[in-house]
């Protein structure tokens, strides 16, 4: 769409959905914590549905290639991979574009294991991966009730950016020498 303000915008919404499927003996990660269970959920990766999602969000909002280009699960290199390893790429990414993470905001969505016990954990460490407040991560936790999903997870997640002040000043300069 033609615009008249080529500026690049204050703010930046991402979304990304993920789902996984779940599988016996394998340990279960989700947003980057272990979670004391007996399945975990299978993928090329270490399967943490709610990291790829958020890595996806992250992304997306800033019209990025999405995880599975950056990532094919074709390639052996991202077998069994941390998905950290995923969102720190999307996070680099995020700071060339001149952006940061305002707040994140994701649904969770499996018959077991409960979620609540470890939400605040959850919270904590995605807080830490992102590097903001865990005030800045809400995490709600659903059951499929209806839809017949008894053996995945899913997730999604929206994730505000903000223009980093080092980009604001930077853009500041521009307009002045323009
Ligand atoms: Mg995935």
């Amino acid at each position: 769409m033609p615009t008249t303000n080529d500026q690049p915008p204050a703010v930046r919404i991402g979304y990304g959905f993920d789902s996984h499927e779940f599988r016996p003996g394998i340990p279960l990660k989700i947003g980057g914590v272990t979670l004391p269970y007996d399945q975990g959920l299978g993928g090329h990766s270490d399967g943490d549905v709610l990291l790829h999602a958020l890595t996806d969000a992250l992304l997306g909002a800033i019209a990025a290639p999405d995880i599975g280009s950056l990532f094919p699960p074709s390639h052996q290199k991202w077998k069994g991979a941390d998905s950290v390893v995923f969102l720190r790429e999307a996070l680099k990414r995020v700071r060339e574009a001149g952006y940061h993470v305002s707040n994140v905001d994701a649904s969770l969505i499996l018959v077991a294991p409960k979620i609540g016990p470890y939400t605040s954990a959850v919270r904590t460490r995605v807080a830490e991966l992102l590097g903001v407040h865990s005030d800045c991560v809400g995490l709600k936790a659903k059951t499929p009730e209806g839809l017949n999903l008894d053996s995945a997870a899913i997730a999604h997640v929206v994730v505000l950016l903000k223009k980093s002040s080092s980009e604001k000043r930077k853009m500041k300069k521009k307009r002045r020498s323009a």
